[in-house]
């Protein structure tokens, strides 16, 4: 079942429980480290081709290549949504524009009543988790299968994705395997041909039986109309072209200019996410089936989704739009390394997600997150699109003393805190307070170095989890100002 509001807004309690869940962090740390070793030998790869004159750049020439497009794809938004429009139209398409989840929602239903459908195969979406659409459609009665193998795990979980790219990261064979067997009524071994076979076979009758296929994308070429989908399962394909229907959500901002464009945002996105040059699977749909053509879907239906982009569209935050998905700032994140994506308690987790679920919802519902960040970078420089989600989370912090219902307890402190720091005898104070204090707590340990395993009130919070080292008795200052009177000496 979906999570209550009250159990997704409660933030610090699902990150307690997700820290003391070891298989949980495991796992994810497990995948987030292959990923992330993958992405990394990904962009060697093509920084040594690029030296030898063998791609069309190193990954910083792509990344600003990229950014220039979605700039600029981003700064005539209205002008590619309409160009795309039009291009769908041609193609025998038919657009539809939703302002909000219930859109989507409605939208869909008509399609659903009209065509009399009854069964619904989903290739994998976060469009579609964001404006729960599964739920709603289930609740109308109509039969709602996941078809990719991460999405359908987590479907059978009654889960939400725990992260952008790799939905059920979180889950062990051993949990895979009971919940497959419970559909299967049989015992079910943990080896990867039977798990997948079990999933191939089941799926392969839901695809033919479907009535409606519904689909999100990865990119959307405006000047064609083409919904690219990128996937490393077949999944993808026999859900956009077996069903007679087919049904794209999109968010607005995953429109490109051209299918030149393509092929840079292309170039970053399977070596960012799973450390792939290209994917298994890269699907270009333009239009439904034609006569004459032996496969494809009567009709094909996008919905360009807005859900408060357009709110971000133009703001210190529109850079986010940019993003495209591939959950790299994910498996470098100190935080969702340890807490996994289900602690967020949003649809998108990690970095990118603490900062536009705050962004894209009720910012007030959503002050906790932008606090989930050790602010270390990490995220941004592993982000294909540059996105500088550091500085994004420390403005919405602000944002959230300036703007948002945060603790007046908090802002009183951090104003105190801001107006001290402001003055260097103050400062300067402090450092030797903080240092006289520390030394009450400071444990010497057997390499000689000291750390505080237990600080009072409120600092233990910090002490719970993890050891703090002691305040140094010489200051950054007094050693800077020591080294420049040697100096000049
Ligand atoms: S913010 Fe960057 S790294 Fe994170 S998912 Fe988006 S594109 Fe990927």
């Amino acid at each position: 079942m979906a999570a209550s509001l009250k159990e997704m807004l409660d933030f610090k309690g699902r990150i307690a429980k997700a820290l003391k869940d070891q298989q949980l962090r495991g796992a994810i740390r497990f995948t987030a480290d292959s990923l992330r070793t993958k992405r990394n030998a990904a962009v060697g790869d093509l920084n040594a081709q690029a030296a030898e004159q063998m791609s069309i750049g190193t990954f910083t020439d792509l990344r600003q290549q990229a950014r220039k497009i979605k700039e600029h794809t981003l700064a005539h938004l209205d002008y590619y949504l309409t160009r795309a429009a039009e291009q769908i139209r041609a193609n025998g398409g038919t657009v539809h524009w939703a302002a909000n989840a219930a859109d989507v929602v409605r939208i869909t239903e008509e399609i659903i009543d009209r065509r009399n459908a009854k069964k619904v195969i989903k290739a994998k979406s976060m469009a579609s988790e964001e404006v729960f659409l599964n739920h709603a459609l289930e609740a109308k009665g109509v039969e709602v299968v996941e078809s990719d193998l991460g999405e359908y795990i987590i479907q059978l979980a009654h889960e939400t994705p725990a992260h952008i790219v790799i939905p059920a990261i979180h889950k062990t064979r051993r949990q895979i395997a009971d919940m497959f067997g419970e559909v299967a009524g049989r015992e079910m071994t943990t080896d990867t041909p039977t798990l997948t076979k079990f999933a191939r076979e089941t799926l392969r009758k839901k695809f033919m039986a479907a009535d409606i296929g519904v689909s999100g994308a990865n990119f959307l070429v405006a000047e064609s109309g083409t919904i690219c989908m990128v996937t490393n399962e077949g999944n993808g394909r026999l859900s956009t072209s077996v069903p007679p229907v087919h049904l794209a959500i999109v968010g607005m901002e995953k429109l490109v200019p051209t299918l030149e464009d393509l092929a840079v945002l292309y170039g970053l996105l399977p070596r960012s996410a799973t450390g792939q040059k290209i994917s298994t699977y890269f699907n270009m749909i333009t239009g439904p089936r034609r006569p004459g053509e032996p496969d494809g879907p009567e009709e094909l239906h996008v919905i360009f989704l807005d859900n408060g982009r357009t709110n971000i569209l133009g703001s210190k935050y529109e850079e986010t739009l940019m993003c495209i998905r591939c959950g790299a700032c994910l498996n470098v994140c100190p935080v969702y390394r340890n807490i996994g994506g289900h602690a967020y308690g949003a649809i998108y987790p990690g970095p990118i997600g603490s900062v536009i679920s705050p962004l894209l919802n009720d910012f007030n519902e959503w002050t906790d997150l932008p606090q989930a960040s050790s602010l270390c970078g990490a995220c941004t420089e592993a982000c294909p699109m540059g996105i500088h989600l550091h500085d994004h989370l420390v403005n919405l912090r602000m944002d959230m003393v300036t703007q948002a219902k945060a603790d007046p307890g908090f802002t009183r402190v951090m104003k105190l805190w801001m107006a001290a720091w402001r003055r260097p005898a103050i400062y300067r104070l402090m450092s030797k307070v903080g240092y006289l204090g520390m030394r009450m707590y400071a444990k010497k340990r057997d390499d000689g170095t000291e750390v505080a395993e237990h600080l009072p009130g409120p600092f233990a919070a910090w002490t719970n989890t993890r050891n703090f080292p002691p305040v140094v008795k010489r200051t950054f200052h007094e050693r800077w100002a020591d080294l420049e009177q040697e100096g000049k000496k």
